[in-house]
């Protein structure tokens, strides 16, 4: 038998999953490491934790599906995204602990920026906001808090890279210091326009330009593994950020296909083919995966709080013991009976991007019971994707004529009818949803020549389709009261 091995390196644990030439799940193997949070607003990651995490899972999959390295084709790359590394070309060693994406510590300098008028710039080039989320002003703020890191780095010293580049230098015995353009995009210093790191923006951020990876494809053959444990001689040849890889595991590869993941959080992506366009709707744009190595760009909208709703129910109000559970008491009404969940717990995100609007359930009354509250929730994920793909409608002027989704939370075939309702559109949810494995898996398999084309994938999957109901009265008015009630929550904490 022949494997496909994807490295699957979260935010809070790394994977490992073997994939047979039918696409069937052959092995999974998960290590979760530790989260450092040593001020309040900083995360961080120990690289060294990233690496024996994922190299475990890497090992234990092997051992467990009875596998060599001999029958594993070729190898795939997907990783947690923006989290920055910075570490010495000489020794290999990490000069701090990796920043992770969800890190604030950055936001004094956003403003900063932001009051000199680059944004406008930035934006233009690179698609996305001044935010502390990408890259770029971590890999100032190590230059800048780290002692001798920016003398260093001026030197020609010290390396930057994303989580992606950091496995792949240590896979290949530091023979690779790479990137792919899915990561790159992700950094605030790429031109998604003219293909390159940007001159203009590493100045602006004050980065050395030899810091930098060299960017490849997120489908070519990039070397082989040379670690003496688990995939020992393995050749990589894919890599992707997380969404963009969920969107190619998707097979979202035309222009207009969209999917959601259905997380902690919603991240919704959109393929809007080759031409470089930017969100009048507060979406970033985006590099997707291209294995026929041509520049393809996304709209991307994330949402913060969609499966932690559900968590919040459980842990916080204790309705029941287990996230499933939900869908049953959800389902022991008919309706919300006109109650509405804003779960802005830590502000709004896309399209509304407010940070001071406040979770809120409203329309409680005499009669509201559990089972209300429980359905308000999960409606409330829902009209938030529909926020989201309303925006990338109005951005694209096509409307989107299905979805696919993945993640925990679309296990609930609740929330995936009501989604469906009220988008009004098919909701696909394949068998497995592992799309974002899958789609490092499939990068890889098409580069090494272990799949001839998407169709031939295409034919591996089989989707369940969640058709929305004719009559959709009674979802408009829902979905007129939901924007009633985000009217209400927004600037609440102002
Ligand atoms: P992540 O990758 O962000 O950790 P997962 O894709 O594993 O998230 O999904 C977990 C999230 O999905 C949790 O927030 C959980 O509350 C939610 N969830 C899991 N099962 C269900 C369900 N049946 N209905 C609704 N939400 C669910």
């Amino acid at each position: 038998m022949a494997y496909i091995l994807a490295l699957d390196q979260g935010t809070t644990s790394s994977r490992a999953i073997l994939l047979d030439r039918q696409g069937q799940i052959a092995g999974v193997a998960q290590h979760e490491f530790p989260q450092l949070f040593p001020a309040p607003g900083w995360v961080e990651h120990d690289p060294l934790d990233i690496l024996t995490s994922q190299l475990s899972a890497a090992v234990e999959v092997l051992g467990k599906a009875g596998v060599g390295p001999g029958d594993v084709v070729a190898l795939g790359i997907t990783n947690q995204r923006e989290t920055t590394i910075v570490w010495d070309r000489e020794t290999g060693k990490p000069v701090c602990h990796g920043i992770v994406w969800q890190d604030r510590r950055t936001a004094p300098m956003c403003a900063r920026l932001r009051e000199e008028d680059v944004e406008d710039a930035v934006r233009q080039k690179t698609g996305l906001l001044l935010d502390p989320y990408f890259s770029a002003t971590k890999i100032a703020w190590i230059l800048d808090n780290v002692e001798g890191a920016r003398r260093r780095a001026e030197q020609g010293r010290l390396a930057f890279g994303t989580v992606d580049s950091w496995l792949i230098w240590n896979l290949t015995n530091h023979q690779r210091h790479v990137t792919d353009r899915t990561n790159a995009s992700r950094t605030l210093l790429y031109n998604i326009v003219e293909d390159c790191w940007d001159d203009e923006l590493l100045r602006i951020f004050g980065i050395p330009r030899s810091m930098m990876p060299d960017v490849v494809w997120s489908s070519e053959i990039i070397g082989r593994v040379t670690a003496p444990l688990g995939p020992a001689g393995v050749e990589i040849a894919g890599i992707a950020g997380d969404q963009q890889s969920a969107l190619f595991g998707q097979l979202c590869v035309a222009p207009g296909d969209a999917k959601c993941t259905y997380g902690t959080g919603c991240f919704l992506l959109q393929n809007i083919g080759d031409r470089f366009r930017l969100s009048e709707q507060r979406l970033v744009t985006t590099l997707a995966c291209s294995p026929a190595k041509k520049l393809e760009y996304a709209l991307e909208g994330s949402i913060f709080i969609g499966g932690a709703v559900v968590q919040w129910l459980r842990d916080n109000m204790r309705f029941f013991a287990s996230a499933p559970d939900v869908e049953a008491i959800a389902a022991s009404v008919p309706n919300s009976d006109g109650v509405v969940f804003v779960p802005a717990f830590t502000g709004l995100g896309a399209p509304y991007w407010d940070p001071h609007a406040a979770g809120l359930i409203i329309g409680i009354r005499r009669g509201t019971e559990i089972g209300h509250i429980a359905r308000a929730a999960i409606e409330s994920i829902a009209f938030q994707v529909a926020d989201v793909l309303q925006a990338m409608d109005a951005d694209t002027g096509i409307p989107c004529r299905e979805l696919r989704v993945d993640g925990g939370a679309a296990a609930n075939n609740l929330l995936m009818q009501f989604q469906a309702d009220l988008l009004g559109i098919p909701v696909h949810r394949p068998a497995v949803l592992e799309s974002t494995a899958q789609g490092a898996a499939y990068l890889a398999g098409l580069a090494s020549g272990f799949w001839s084309s998407v169709d031939e994938i295409a034919q591996t999957r089989a989707d369940a389709v969640f058709d929305p109901h004719s009559d959709s009265s009674g979802v408009d008015r829902s979905y007129a009261r939901w924007r009633n009630a985000v009217d209400r929550a927004k600037g609440w904490n102002a």
